[in-house]
């Protein structure tokens, strides 16, 4: 509630008593809050393309997916364990475009990315064009702690994946009818992998911890029919996963090409980053001087927070760049002051958010 009430304030001078990011440093506090949003993708989600029995499926997975998460981070576990195994949840679910359900390539093999970072010290790993690992989010954590690298690819990135003992299956693992169905289409067709609508489906989470560390994670097979090695943004950092604890942790679904061309999540965090330096720098105006003109009091991070307002302005201006260079898709984000949300220029986007609030909700369509 505090919070809540504090954002309505926006980024004004605020003597807040509450577990700020910054200064939930020092241990967690009993009322400190947490924050997730999750997406399976964005595209062309219209409620004619989707029969009831598919969309209370898909909303099940995501509250599981939700429940998973928010679970890990009530109970004050990391917001990198939150990511990790929500994603996991949707990696093993054949709905979503990530582990088992994973689209297929133009050669009818599947080449799975992924990528997760950690805010507190913005260590991440990821891997690409990568099979054989059951969750390649597991792999890109491995990446990330066990390896001196950042990103990893194909053979090598199999063969690392066995290394660290992480659970291998069979190719035909990933497979699942529809995808089989899409690719046959594709290939009927000869329609590239770009002009293909199959692109939802990618899997992506953010989350706040109340120790006000930030993580992101993202898990994708990628584009159906793509080809000669395709990569998109899902495993480039900065791109499609991005996570800073002075600004937002971000993952991104849609066109890959466009966001790795705006680096958009890094793109979002750094706008908030910057304009949340120059708030507290406008609040330091502000302040009065004594008789010798100093400022009679330092302004300091701590007791800021930019609103829900402007967090949203942020993101979406972002997302309408993508738009003008002719990208779609969208992004869910969290950030230190506890908001959780969402931005996207497609029809849907399979997406949910929870918060220590109480917030609990998941949504597949642009008007809900
Ligand atoms: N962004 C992913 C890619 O370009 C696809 C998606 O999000 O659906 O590989």
């Amino acid at each position: 509630m505090i919070r809540y009430l504090l954002s309505l304030l926006g980024p004004t001078l605020m003597l807040s008593t509450m577990a700020t990011a910054a200064n939930a440093q020092d241990g967690v506090e009993a009322e400190a809050y947490w924050s997730m949003a999750i997406h399976g993708g964005a595209g062309t989600i219209d409620r004619d393309k989707i029969t009831p029995e598919k969309d209370a499926e898909i909303r099940a997975a995501l509250n599981k997916a939700l429940a998973i998460g928010s679970d890990i981070l009530k109970d004050g576990g990391s917001a990198m364990d939150a990511v990790t195994a929500t994603i996991i949840s949707m990696e093993n679910d054949p709905n979503f475009n990530a582990g088992k359900g994973a689209v297929f390539t133009w050669d009818k093999t599947n080449e799975l990315d992924s990528s997760i970072m950690d805010g507190s010290d913005l260590s991440a790993g990821a891997v690409a064009g990568i099979n054989g690992t059951k969750n390649p989010i597991l792999l890109a954590r491995a990446v990330k702690e066990n390896s001196p690298h950042v990103m990893l690819s194909g053979e090598g990135a199999n063969q690392f994946s066995r290394e660290q003992g992480l659970e291998q299956v069979t190719p035909d693992y990933y497979a699942t009818p529809q995808r089989l169905q899409q690719i046959e289409a594709v290939l009927a067709k000869e329609i590239s992998a770009a002009d293909v609508d199959y692109k939802f489906g990618t899997v992506g989470v953010v989350a706040q911890d109340r120790g006000g560390d930030m993580a992101a994670g993202t898990s994708t097979g990628g584009m159906t029919g793509k080809r000669w090695g395709r990569i998109g943004d899902s495993p480039i950092i900065g791109a499609g996963t991005y996570a800073d604890n002075r600004s937002c942790a971000i993952s991104a679904t849609g066109s890959g090409e466009y966001f790795i061309r705006l680096g958009v999540a890094h793109e979002i965090c750094a706008r908030i980053r910057i304009r949340f330096s120059e708030a507290i720098k406008e609040a330091q105006i502000e302040v009065p001087k004594d008789a010798n003109g100093n400022d009679t009091y330092v302004v300091h991070g701590s007791e800021f927070q930019l609103s829900d307002e402007e967090i949203q302005q942020i993101a979406d201006d972002v997302i309408a760049e993508l738009g003008e260079l002719g990208g779609d898709g969208g992004i869910i984000y969290a950030t230190p002051w506890g908001q959780a949300g969402y931005s996207f220029n497609t029809a849907g986007m399979y997406r949910g958010r929870a918060t220590s609030e109480g917030e609990a909700s998941v949504a597949i369509y642009g008007d809900e």
